[in-house]
């Protein structure tokens, strides 16, 4: 598996397929952010070939016979189908939606139980997509994304750098 830098994923995240589609954070600006301070660069998204091979990797190790063998181990019949599927990077969302179904399109063939994917985002992600985007997406199982919503107050925003939209890419 490709994973670059420190991967961040809330706790709630234990259970899922953890995917590089992206690394580091489009804007990296934040006064108080260091999250992403380890990588050499600001921001990268992971080539398809990339993302394909993962995906194909982790199938592999999902059903190989020393995987199997740990299920059996555990009292189980055999491993438990992967639902969930989290996009690292600081916000993943911010690519062009066709990228984002691309990468769905993947997910679902190596791993068609999949039902739910989600990644960070930043607020400002959704600005340049249309509610039809949006709504391609969510049929697609992008439906739980975690946004870090710190305050509403504009002051303490500008003061914090937390910035305006970003490109998508
Ligand atoms: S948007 Fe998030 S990850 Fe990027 S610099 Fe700000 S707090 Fe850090």
């Amino acid at each position: 598996m490709h994973y670059t830098g420190t991967i961040w994923r809330p706790p709630y995240e234990a259970d899922s397929l953890l995917l590089e589609v992206t690394v580091g954070c489009t804007h990296h600006k934040c006064k108080f952010c260091t999250l992403y301070s380890d990588l050499p660069f600001k921001f990268r998204m992971s080539p398809i070939e990339d993302i394909e091979s993962n995906l194909l990797e982790a199938q592999v190790l999902h059903t190989n016979p020393y995987s199997k063998m740990l299920t059996r181990l555990q009292g189980k019949e055999n491993p438990e189908l992967i639902q969930r599927v989290f996009l690292t990077g600081a916000n993943p969302f911010v690519l062009k939606t066709e990228k984002l179904l691309e990468i769905a399109s993947f997910i679902h063939k190596y791993f068609p139980s999949v039902n739910s994917i989600g990644c960070f985002a930043r607020i400002t992600d959704s600005v340049n997509k249309t509610d039809e985007d949006l709504i391609r997406l969510r049929h697609a199982d992008y439906n739980g994304l975690t946004i870090g919503v710190e305050t509403g107050d504009d002051a303490a925003l500008a003061f914090m750098r937390k910035g305006k939209a970003d490109k998508e890419l």
